[in-house]
């Protein structure tokens, strides 16, 4: 019951941004729109192929710039990737170099403006926090 609630939701998520609701589409909004989730086409793929045996990677890129395109997905660059990330406001990112896991930082308060940058009109200083995550510090 709850699954054909949500699926319903989904459905009509994708209308409102004028994407056609193939099954394909309709799993791949279901794995990021559910909850934010950072994710690149590769490991989206790796996934969506338990599902959809013949679905190509080409296929699933298409998907998710299609998404971005209309507004469902931001994308951001962590460590040289491109990153979906289904958390469409302003953010922070931290970004574990070990088992490249990606965490969501809130907005902090903007940083006094570097000498350098005296008199331009700044529209963001979102950033990337790189380091080794707890978990992983764990296993060392
Ligand atoms: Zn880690
Ligand atoms: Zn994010």
């Amino acid at each position: 019951m709850q699954k054909t609630e949500s699926q319903h939701d989904i459905q009509a998520l994708l209308k409102e941004h004028c994407i056609g609701a193939t099954p394909e589409r309709i799993a791949v909004a279901e794995l990021l729109l559910e909850k934010p989730v950072h994710t690149t086409p590769l490991e989206l793929h790796a996934i969506i192929k338990e599902r959809f045996h013949s679905i190509t990677l080409d296929a699933v890129y298409l998907i998710l710039a299609e998404f971005e395109k209309n507004g469902l997905l931001k994308t951001c660059q962590i460590d040289g990737k491109t990153v979906f990330d289904s958390n469409l406001r302003e953010h922070h990112h931290a970004a574990c170099r070990q088992c490249g896991k990606i965490l969501d930082l809130p907005p902090l308060e903007m940083p006094d403006i570097p000498e350098p940058l005296k008199g331009w009109r700044i529209n963001t200083t979102l950033r990337v926090w790189h380091g080794i995550c707890p978990d992983c510090l764990d296993i060392e």
